[in-house]
């Protein structure tokens, strides 16, 4: 485990499942549909009960009636998980690099870290979005998710609720990653 301070707030990156992360949110990685996936949005459904599923068949009634669109973030609570409550968000499908991924993969941090200051949150757990069946290489996305928190909390550190930021990764390759470019970023 890789700790880090950023003014008043504190990075962790860790190797595991976020479905047990115990943080008052934590991110999904979930598709247009909202209505479950594989990876990472398999596991929050799995484990957090059909209460999310609920909720996210209701917003995409309300809210987003043709899908949640990539980069863009949404809110439900954690069901059954330990964290309260749980922010979908529709990262980008890698094409090679030319198609917008890094601007979209970026706003899919952005806008997670402030709906959950919006909700006066203290803390927030990411997957690494977009690594998985979205096939984006986790070098250029681990870059981009550990930059965007940085430069968030450099700018906005006085003004969010936010506290703790937590990086999970799953496998133990990619958490070295994570460590080798937290070294370079910070
Ligand atoms: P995407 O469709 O955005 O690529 P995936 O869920 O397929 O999303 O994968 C995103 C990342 O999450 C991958 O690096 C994958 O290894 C990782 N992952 C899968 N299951 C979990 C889990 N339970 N906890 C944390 N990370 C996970």
């Amino acid at each position: 485990m890789t700790n880090i301070a950023i003014g008043n707030a504190k990075l962790n990156i860790v190797q595991g499942d976020i479905t047990e992360q115990g943080t008052d949110a934590i991110v999904n990685a979930a598709n247009s549909s909202l209505l479950g996936g594989g990876g990472v949005d398999g596991a929050i459904h799995r484990k957090g009960g059909p209460s999310i599923l609920s909720e996210c068949e209701r917003i995409r009634r309300t809210l987003w009636r043709d899908g949640l669109p990539a980069g863009e973030a949404v809110i439900t609570s954690g069901g059954r998980l330990k964290a309260r409550y749980v922010i979908h968000t529709v990262g980008p499908v890698w094409h090679g690099g030319n198609n917008n991924e890094a601007e979209v993969l970026i706003r899919c941090y952005l806008n997670s870290l402030e709906l959950a200051n919006s909700k006066s949150l203290n803390s927030l757990a990411f997957p690494a979005i977009s690594t998985g069946a979205y096939g984006y290489p986790i070098r250029n996305a681990g870059t981009l998710a550990l930059k965007t928190v940085k430069d968030y909390f450099s700018s906005k550190y006085k003004e969010t609720t936010l506290k703790e930021v937590v990086f999970v990764l799953y496998t133990r390759s990619d958490f070295e990653v994570y460590e080798e470019l937290v070294k370079a970023i910070f």
